[in-house]
């Protein structure tokens, strides 16, 4: 075998995004046991760390040693058991994901479907959901296949009129928009390391609700999952701090590192950043003839959805940017493949410099394409 080296990719994808300097240099760092009390000490700055980022002051707050998919597992395989009702509002990829892993949790499913590439109606789901007692509300904040962000704050009365807790994907959302978890009255929320954290993938933080950690205690049945049991792992990040698993003292220190970055620059400045270098992408867009997927109103900055011209190869023109500027966006999923391309500028890929040069980059092949057909 030969050292692996990967190539210098500049990722401006639907995740991951380019991994923050400072960040990979953590992951260098000596490798400690689980239950090193100097690991364990940094891991209890990174609890508050998740806390402020989701802004959860008093919320309960950790990272599962897997991808933001099993932050999905992990919530609703918590909140929900099996025959129990929710309702999912879902407008594209990670929607459907969502009800399909309340599906699998044995869940008596209600899915409200929306266009892809708009937002919800509030409105829709309190009609299908017809005063009917449910479980859980759940929906994603940031739906990274088609670039549209859900403002979930209409949600909070319709749980309760529901009797339902509120859970939210923030996987794309944590650190590029504004996320309030408990001024919007969340009671669960899941994200993951590698998109505007601008870590590694590998981690996905969870928080909690004092409301949800109680319908937990709650239960009539144990949760299915060992590895994923809110108990155990709470007993090892702030409890008897046994062994539960072998989790990665590197990533810990790693996403400890990211979340120090993204408190150094400030929420608030940090959304605006994403706000600002989005706008520069979306304008841009529209001068070039781009059209984009998504009205304004209901943008993720995060990701942008761009339809792809008639006669334009996909396919090809990612495959250009990959090989000739080393440069990663994303394709369409589902009903969008082939349709869209999606650029994301997220953590430490958000600056004005990537928002034109994956344009000019995308630009260029469009352009070449036309010209040799
Ligand atoms: C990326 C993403 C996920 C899945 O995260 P993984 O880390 O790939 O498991 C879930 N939901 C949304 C909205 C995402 O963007």
């Amino acid at each position: 075998m030969l050292p692996a080296l990967p190539p210098d990719r500049l990722l401006l994808g639907p995740g991951p995004s380019p991994t923050a300097p400072s960040v990979l240099l953590a992951l260098a760092r000596p490798t400690l046991g689980h239950l090193d009390p100097w690991l364990l000490a940094r891991m209890d700055e990174l609890r508050a760390g998740l806390r402020e980022v989701f802004r959860a002051p008093n919320g309960t707050a950790l990272a599962l040693s897997s991808t933001g998919t099993s932050g999905i597992e992990h919530v609703v395989f918590h909140l929900v058991e099996p025959g129990e009702r929710v309702l999912i509002g879902s407008s594209g990829y990670f929607g459907a994901r969502l009800a399909e892993i309340a599906r699998r949790a044995g869940a008596d499913v209600i899915v409200v479907e929306g266009a892809w590439g708009r937002a919800l109606d509030p409105d829709a789901l309190r009609k299908a959901a017809a005063g009917k007692r449910c479980k859980l509300v759940a929906l994603v904040h940031g739906e990274t296949s088609t670039g549209v962000l859900q403002d979930p704050r209409p949600y909070r009365a319709l749980a309760d009129e529901l009797g339902a807790l509120l859970a939210l994907d923030c996987v794309t959302t944590l650190g590029t928009a504004p996320l309030e978890f408990e001024a919007w009255g969340l009671d669960a929320a899941w994200s993951c390391s590698q998109k505007g954290l601008a870590c590694v993938s590998g981690l996905a933080p969870v928080c909690f609700s004092a409301r949800a950690l109680q319908a937990i205690r709650a239960r009539r049945t144990p949760v299915a999952s060992f590895y994923f049991d809110l108990a155990l792992l709470l007993d090892y990040w702030g409890g008897a701090r046994g062994y539960h698993h072998t989790a990665s003292s590197n990533l810990l220190i790693a996403l400890h590192e990211a979340l120090r970055l993204v408190l150094e620059e400030g929420l608030p400045a940090r959304w605006q950043r994403h706000e600002r270098n989005a706008r520069v992408l979306w304008s841009g867009a529209a001068e070039r003839g781009l059209e984009l997927l998504v009205p304004e109103a209901e943008r993720l900055p995060a990701l942008t959805t761009l339809k792809v011209p008639a006669g334009v190869d996909d396919a090809r023109a990612r495959k250009m940017l990959l090989e000739r500027y080393d440069l990663e966006i994303g394709g369409g999923l589902g009903p969008l493949k082939g349709q869209v391309w999606r650029i994301g500028l997220m953590g430490h890929g958000s600056s004005e410099r990537n928002a034109r040069l994956a344009l000019g980059a995308l630009c260029t092949a469009i352009d070449e394409q036309r010209r040799r057909g």
